[in-house]
């Protein structure tokens, strides 16, 4: 059986999330085929040097930077960071309610690995936005959350159990008036359509602008990066999701949270 992304279970060897549960209690990997007993990754650090590579991270400082600044080998720095980002991509908010801002956008035209990102997409061009892309899907709490995940498609059936998923029924859903949103009222929940305008100033609340400052938000993020391989856009779509969501939290904050998240994946020595 697959198990629940919620269940914080990701792979030690490749940190992949799509984690098999077996009937011995054990786990395998859907991706790499790794078993294993203990999904938490082994990690031969101290706790405060874990807290500086967390620091490091939280301000954003390339590579190169932190291994100036920390006494750490490349590939360890690689493996902490690559699984900061597997869990925070897991940390995923409450279900969202009261109102909601839907929208889906696309990314990339600059991945490294563009050919697989092209061929794996070639029926998101039809909606016309130029070159074929990254699909994601994003809901906006007003209460100032987000919540997004790479969809293969802008079809209702990619869309709707997001917001099945993460919006609880009775939420009032503003959207677009593309088709992919057709049919949410049926689905229990007061559906309000936005035309999309050139104003910026909405007095009425109808409107999608904080999604929209999100997405804008995101993509300077990425082109800020220069290309991300699309294997692992995913991780860090959730990075910059979760930067989003606690960007109220100062840095001593956000850092004994991340610290305390990462508790969950790893061993020490
Ligand atoms: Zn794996």
């Amino acid at each position: 059986m697959l198990i629940d992304p919620g269940m914080k279970v990701i792979c030690p060897k490749c940190l992949h999330n799509k984690i098999w549960s077996l009937k011995d209690g054990g786990f395998r990997c859907a991706k790499c085929r790794q078993t294993f007993s203990d999904p938490r990754a082994r990690i031969r650090i101290t706790k405060s040097k874990l807290c500086l590579v967390i620091q490091e991270f939280l301000l954003e400082h390339s590579t190169n930077t932190i291994l100036s600044r920390v006494a750490i080998s490349k590939y360890m720095l690689l493996k902490i960071l690559t699984l900061l980002r597997a869990a925070i991509t897991q940390d995923i908010p409450d279900v969202f309610e009261g109102t909601v801002e839907v929208d889906e956008t696309y990314l990339g035209g600059q991945w490294k690995n563009k050919r697989l990102a092209v061929k794996a997409n070639l029926a998101n061009a039809k909606r016309g936005r130029g070159t074929p892309k990254q699909a994601v899907f994003g809901i906006l709490c007003r209460n100032g959350k987000v919540w997004a995940d790479l969809i293969d498609s802008v079809e209702a059936k990619q869309l709707q159990p997001g917001i099945l998923r993460q919006v609880k029924k009775g939420s009032t859903v503003f959207s677009d008036t593309w088709r992919g949103y057709t049919g949410i009222a049926a689905k229990g929940y007061v559906h309000r359509l936005v035309k999309h305008s050139k104003d910026s100033y909405v007095t009425n609340g109808n409107h999608i602008n904080g999604l929209e400052g999100f997405w804008g938000y995101l993509k300077r993020k990425l082109a800020a990066k220069g290309g991300i391989r699309q294997l692992r856009l995913h991780l860090y779509l959730g990075e910059y999701v979760w930067r989003y969501n606690h960007r109220h939290l100062n840095l001593k904050e956000q850092q004994k949270y991340l610290s305390k998240l990462l508790n969950k994946y790893i061993r020490y020595g």
